[in-house]
């Protein structure tokens, strides 16, 4: 008896020791759930040109993403489908929502009527007054095609005017992600940069966290079709998203982004757009508008027109700012 009560308090002790440890480590690595949502499936094909199929190249995209990013300690994947199946357009945010994920990418590939090419990332938009409404509309043309699409999208299709608050909160992150994505698609797979952009995408909607929607490129413009048909070019294509993710977790592990709340101290505020540049405040790109401001965070400037104490004022401002021809223009708040 007298034997066995240090050995139990060895036993005590050892396992307390473990179970710190292994929170401990726990915490020092959360895991980073990415959510890949390959564009289109099944009885929607996407875009096709050139014989290129846009839902089979996004879908070869993705799984290439996925299986890269799946070899990195830390990263769980999770995907909105891995074979040529239909999913709703609709259904896409919620899956990613459900399971917690910290970024949702949509991968999908353009076509115009043009030679256009190269790759361009979008964040989520207004719905309205929105210069990439051609981009969004074509992405989003799968939903007319379905049953009771009126009721379903009913809310979608009311005019917005404003971002929802979780939207507001993370269109700063998931501008940062996309131009982590574009440099990416730029420096890794040598596409054209057609930059970071806002358009009023269903998919990215709904979600609840960062999200980016990527069009890897052109299958209209015969050479870029044929680049993303080619596994060297959707290697090129995966390495991009990959490298762009993990510089984005990276980030987001060493400092903690912080969001602003409502406050009594609010000042509503119009962002115009956001850039990597310095632009000097009375540049003609400001169209006369003034005041302008800015804010910087690790190299992407974002800047804003006004200050106001009410939420109709900032309305205002932002009425104006669209009349400057600022159609992608919004209104966020701020605390003093
Ligand atoms: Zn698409």
């Amino acid at each position: 008896m007298s034997k066995t009560v240090p050995k139990l308090r060895f036993l005590l002790l050892f396992s307390l020791f473990l179970l710190l440890w292994v929170s401990a480590s726990a915490q020092s690595r959360p895991t980073f759930t990415v959510f890949l949502d390959p564009g289109h499936g099944g009885k929607d094909p996407g875009n096709m040109h050139n014989g290129y199929v846009e839902k089979k190249i996004t879908l070869a995209i993705a799984l290439k993403v996925g299986e890269l990013l799946a070899k990195e300690p830390g990263i769980k994947v999770h995907y909105s489908r891995t074979d040529d199946r239909s999913v709703d357009l609709y259904a896409r945010g919620p899956m990613a929502n459900r399971i917690n994920a910290d970024v949702f990418v949509s991968i999908h590939c353009d076509a115009h009527e043009s030679s256009a090419y190269g790759a361009g990332t979008f964040v989520l938009g207004l719905h309205r007054a929105d210069k990439n409404l051609a981009v969004a509309q074509r992405e989003n043309a799968v939903i007319y095609n379905e049953e009771n699409y009126q009721s379903k999208y009913a809310k979608f299709n009311s005019d917005l005017i404003a971002l929802n608050a979780i939207q507001e909160e993370n269109l700063d992150q998931s501008i940062r992600l996309a131009a982590y994505v574009q440099r990416e698609m730029v420096a890794t797979a040598k596409r054209r940069d057609r930059q970071v952009k806002q358009a009023g995408f269903v998919v990215l909607y709904e979600t609840i966290m960062p999200s980016v929607l990527v069009e890897t490129g052109f299958l209209s413009n015969a050479n870029e079709g044929a680049f993303l048909n080619s596994t060297k070019g959707q290697d090129l294509v995966a390495k991009s998203m990959v490298n762009a993710i993990l510089t984005y977790r990276d980030e987001i592990a060493l400092n903690t982004i912080n969001t602003v709340g409502p406050s009594t101290n609010a000042v509503y505020s119009v962002q115009l757009f956001a850039s990597e540049k310095s632009i000097p405040v009375g540049d003609p790109r400001f169209r006369g508008l003034n005041p302008i401001w800015y804010e910087e965070k690790d190299g992407l400037k974002r800047y804003f027109y006004g200050e106001a104490n009410s939420e109709e004022s900032g309305a205002l401002l932002r009425k104006k700012a669209i009349e400057k021809g600022f159609s992608d223009a919004f209104v966020v708040i701020k605390t003093r």
